[in-house]
C-alpha cells in the first residue's frame, strides 16, 4: 500500500473515530438530561406525603416533563384496605380521577399477567382502556410500571403516550425500572401515613368515623346543602337500655353487640351517607340531599334493621337489641346564608331532643325533631 493510501486510510479510520466519539458524546448528554429528568421527578415522588400530593404532581409535572397524554396511578385492593384507608369514611374519597383502586378480579389477572418487569406496549385499547379513564383515542403506546411489595404485585403507575412508537417493547427500560421501584417506595410510605390518619378519624371499636371526623363531614355536607339548596337531615341514634346488656353478659359482650349495630347501620344506608360513632352506644348519621318523608323512611329502615338482626354471640342464644332515633333536618331557602358550625350544633341538638323524646315515649322508636 501506497504512503498516500495509507495516509487516506487513517484519515478515515480518524473521521470514523471522531463520529463515533461524538455520536457517544450525544447519547451520554441525552442519557444526562434524561437521568436528570427522572431524578427530578423521583425527587418529587419521594418528598410526597399521600395520596392527593402524589395524584397532583402525577397529573401536572410529571405528566408534562414526560410529555404524556395520560398518568394513572392504579392500586390493587384485594381486601379493600386500601380503600378504606384512603376512603375511610363510608366509601366516600377524596382523591381525583387518576387514582384507580381495582379489585376486578379481571384487572388484578391482566396486571399479574404483565409479569414483575416494566411492560411496554402498542396501546390496544379493549386490553388497555380501563387504565386510563377518559382515553378515547384508539393509537398510542403505553408503559406499565408495576409495583412489588413484598413479593406481591399492590399495583401499577401506568402511562399513555398517543405516538405508538414511543414506547415499544424492545426499549431500554433502566430508567423505568428505577422510577417504579421509587413509586413503589412513595407509594408504601403513602399507604403508610394513610393508615396511620385512618386511625385518627374513625373509631377503634366499630371502624365507623369518630366525633371529629363526623364534624368535619357535617360541616361539609351543610356548606354543600347552603351552597346547592338541598336539605340535609340528621338522626341521632342511641342503643335502648345497652346498660342491661353490659350487665347481664359483660362488657365483651357488650363491645360485640356495638360492633354489629355499626355494621346493621353500614349497611341500611347509602353509600355517600356518613355513620358515626358519636360516643359510647350513642351514633349520628348524616343524610345528605334527604327531608322529611325520605329520611324518615331512611330512619325506619335503619332502626328495623337493627330490630331484625339477631346478633349472635359465641355460646349465647341470639340477641335482639333496640334503638331510638330522633330525626332533624335542615332545609335551607334560597340564598341562605350561616355559619355551618352553628347549623350543625342546632341541627343535632333539635335530633338529641327528639331522641330523647323517644326515649319517653317507650323507646324502639323514631321522633321527628319540630
Ligand atoms: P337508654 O335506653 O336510656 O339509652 O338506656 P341505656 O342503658 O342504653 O343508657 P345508659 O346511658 O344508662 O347506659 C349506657 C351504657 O353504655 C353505659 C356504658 O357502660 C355503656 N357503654 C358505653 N360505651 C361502651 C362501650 O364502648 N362498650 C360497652 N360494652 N359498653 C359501653
Ligand atoms: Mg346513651
Ligand atoms: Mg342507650
Amino acid at each position: 500500500m501506497s504512503e498516500a493510501d495509507q495516509k487516506s486510510d487513517l484519515n478515515s479510520e480518524i473521521l470514523r473515530l471522531k463520529q463515533q466519539i461524538a455520536r457517544q458524546l450525544d447519547a451520554a448528554r441525552r442519557n444526562e438530561r434524561i437521568h436528570n429528568r427522572f431524578q427530578d421527578i423521583e425527587l418529587a415522588l419521594l418528598s410526597a406525603q399521600d395520596f392527593t400530593e402524589i395524584d397532583n404532581y402525577l397529573q401536572t409535572e410529571f405528566k408534562q416533563s414526560l410529555d404524556l397524554a395520560a398518568v394513572s396511578l392504579v392500586l390493587l385492593d384485594v381486601d379493600n384496605k386500601i380503600s378504606s384507608a384512603i376512603c375511610p369514611v363510608n366509601g366516600r374519597c377524596e382523591y381525583s380521577s387518576g387514582i384507580l383502586i381495582t379489585n376486578q378480579l379481571s384487572e388484578m389477572e391482566f396486571l399479574k399477567s404483565l409479569g414483575p418487569s416494566s411492560f411496554l406496549s402498542h396501546y390496544q385499547a379493549a386490553e388497555h382502556q380501563w387504565l386510563f379513564q377518559g382515553i378515547e383515542d384508539e393509537q398510542g403506546s403505553i408503559v406499565v410500571l408495576p409495583f412489588i411489595r413484598r413479593e406481591q404485585l399492590i399495583g401499577c403507575l401506568a402511562f399513555f403516550s398517543d405516538d405508538s412508537s414511543r414506547f415499544q417493547s424492545d426499549a431500554g427500560t433502566e430508567f423505568l425500572q428505577r422510577l417504579a421501584a421509587v413509586t413503589t417506595i412513595c407509594v408504601e410510605n403513602c399507604l403508610n401515613y394513610e393508615q396511620l390518619r385512618r386511625l385518627g378519624l374513625t373509631d377503634a371499636l366499630t371502624g365507623l368515623a369518630n366525633r371529629r371526623e363526623l364534624e368535619k363531614w357535617m360541616n361539609i355536607e351543610i356548606s354543600r346543602s347552603l351552597r346547592e339548596t338541598s336539605s340535609l337531615s340528621c338522626l341521632y341514634l342511641d342503643v335502648d337500655h345497652f346498660k342491661n346488656v353490659n350487665d347481664s353478659y359483660g362488657h365483651d359482650v357488650g363491645d360485640q353487640v356495638l360492633q354489629k349495630v355499626a355494621t346493621v347501620m353500614m349497611n341500611a344506608v347509602r353509600a355517600g351517607d356518613v355513620v358515626a360513632r358519636y360516643g359510647g352506644e350513642e351514633f349520628v348519621v348524616i343524610l345528605p340531599g334527604i327531608s322529611g318523608s325520605v329520611a324518615l323512611e331512611t330512619a325506619e329502615r335503619i332502626r328495623c334493621a337493627v330490630a331484625d338482626s339477631n346478633i349472635e354471640i359465641d355460646g349465647q342464644p341470639p340477641l335482639t337489641v333496640y334503638i331510638s332515633i330522633g330525626l332533624a333536618s335542615f332545609v335551607p331557602m334560597k340564598d341562605s346564608i350561616g355559619d355551618s358550625n352553628v347549623i350543625a350544633e342546632k341541627l343535632l341538638t333539635r335530633a338529641d331532643h327528639a331522641l330523647m323524646k323517644a326515649k319517653e315515649q317507650g323507646r324502639n322508636r323514631v321522633v321527628v325533631a319540630e
